[in-house]
């Protein structure tokens, strides 16, 4: 016998609870699942997630007695509940807890479900709104853990897109304005079934219906003339004023589509809040109210400017000054080389310096500068980057920059290269290129 369950969402949405009589057990690869002769809870469909709630056998007070349902589908006429696998306060039965014939407490999770309710019919609205004012058709929905998305396509009377049209921002934040006056008007719900899809189309619908039996129909206000009007099996509050609000976030292209982010009452609040937060926490950091923010930042974004300015002259002059700092022990150390050659000593070690107040970079100019005027060898080293540079004149008995990089500086972690006359190499750390240093 065909198994079916009796949607009891459908006759009273409100319903929070109720006692169902067990009609077929099975235990499947993700889990044990049950059906049931009637139902509070709403399948997956439509867009809309399935409610959760719990499940709970006659001897309710025993050990176990009650189990979370975590996802329902409807298959044919029956609806079949899945329990939990495990969860805070039980663990996954070991064996199917329940037997066909048994009578069981079938709860749903009600804050879920009115968030669902309300997401749904703030979607309706919307898009009733988009429909109304631009002519733009829902042709997706989707409705997501964050917000929820709706693409919008503007089509010629053959159905094909027209090319270029999209909904901007504007658009939509005038779609959101319009929608929430929608349901501070606290317009009636109402949802009607029909048998056949010819009963279903005299009602005046945004799209034609697209299914062939069993159809509920969605009216927002005066079914005559009604705010919105669609087919849909989801579940939706009894009055607009419900919702609360409808929050547009941003629209974005997709294809030939306009895709809008949005989210409706609890949601919709939730992430209001948290964005109210961010920004509070933002001005609060830059000592001003969130009005005052847009233009503390403007002022702050010109400061930097200036200081960058400011910064980039300090260190050319600093990095002039170290040059000519090297310049003048390059040229001691040549008369005292001339000395101590005529008093017959030999060796030409590399001079080496320390910069810790400009970066590598900032040194680019004057190490070409110094390349120009260079004798023996110059090494510079940047501590707080854990990088040499290094200079050579061009003469066959001075250092080959890129070669001493290549072969010796990879022993101490280092990496980088260059040419004879000058080379680059960075360490993992300042006692690497210490070390590296020393063995010079
Ligand atoms: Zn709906």
């Amino acid at each position: 016998m065909e198994l079916t369950t009796s949607r009891l969402y459908q006759k009273d949405v409100y319903l929070r609870a109720a006692e169902a009589v067990i009609t077929a057990t099975e235990k499947r690869e993700d889990g044990y699942w049950f059906a049931a002769d009637r139902t509070p809870f709403f399948p997956e469909g439509g867009g809309q997630s399935s409610d959760i709630g719990t499940v709970t056998g006659k001897n309710e007070k025993a050990a176990g007695a009650t189990h979370r349902i975590d996802l329902v589908l409807e298959e044919g006429d029956a609806v079949w509940h899945r329990l939990a696998a495990s969860g805070e306060e039980e663990t996954a039965p070991d064996a199917h807890p329940f037997k066909t014939g048994e009578t069981v407490t079938l709860a749903i999770d009600w804050a879920h479900r009115f968030e669902n309710m309300q997401r749904h019919a703030g979607e309706h609205i919307l898009s009733g709104r988009i429909w109304a004012l631009y002519g733009g058709t829902n042709r997706g929905f989707h409705m997501g853990e964050d917000y929820m998305t709706i693409d919008i396509r503007f089509e010629d009377a053959d159905g094909n897109a027209v090319l270029g049209k999209t909904l901007t921002l504007d658009m939509a934040m005038a779609a959101e304005h319009a929608a929430n006056e929608v349901i501070w008007e606290d317009l009636p719900i109402h949802v009607d079934y029909f048998e056949t899809n010819e009963e279903a189309s005299a009602m005046p619908t945004r799209k034609p219906v697209a299914f062939d039996e069993d159809i509920s129909i969605v009216t927002v206000g005066d079914r005559e003339e009604p705010a919105d009007c669609c087919a849909c099996c989801g579940t939706h509050p009894s009055t607009a004023g419900q919702v609360g609000l409808v929050k547009v976030y941003r629209v974005e292209k997709n294809k030939d589509m306009t895709r809008v982010y949005f989210d409706a009452g609890r949601k919709a609040m939730a992430h209001i809040d948290a964005h109210m937060a961010i920004l509070t926490d933002l001005a609060n950091a830059n000592s001003t109210s969130p009005e005052e923010l847009p233009a503390r930042l403007h002022a702050e974004e010109e400061r930097h400017a200036k200081m960058r300015e400011e910064l980039t002259a300090f260190r050319k002059a600093a990095a002039d000054a170290h040059l000519a700092e090297i310049l003048t022990a390059l040229e001691q150390k040549a008369s005292s080389e001339q000395a101590a050659e005529e008093a017959g000593a030999a060796g030409s070690a590399p001079l080496v310096f320390t910069f810790t107040d400009i970066a590598s970079g900032d040194f680019s100019k004057a190490g070409k500068k110094l390349q120009k005027k260079i004798r023996g060898s110059v090494l510079a080293a940047f501590p707080d980057e854990s990088v040499l540079l290094l200079y050579a004149d061009k003469s066959a008995d001075s250092l080959d920059c890129g070669a001493v990089v290549k072969e010796q500086a990879a022993a101490f972690g280092g990496r980088g290269g260059g040419n004879k006359e000058s080379a680059r190499a960075m360490f993992p750390d300042q006692e690497s290129m210490k070390r590296f240093l020393e063995t010079l």
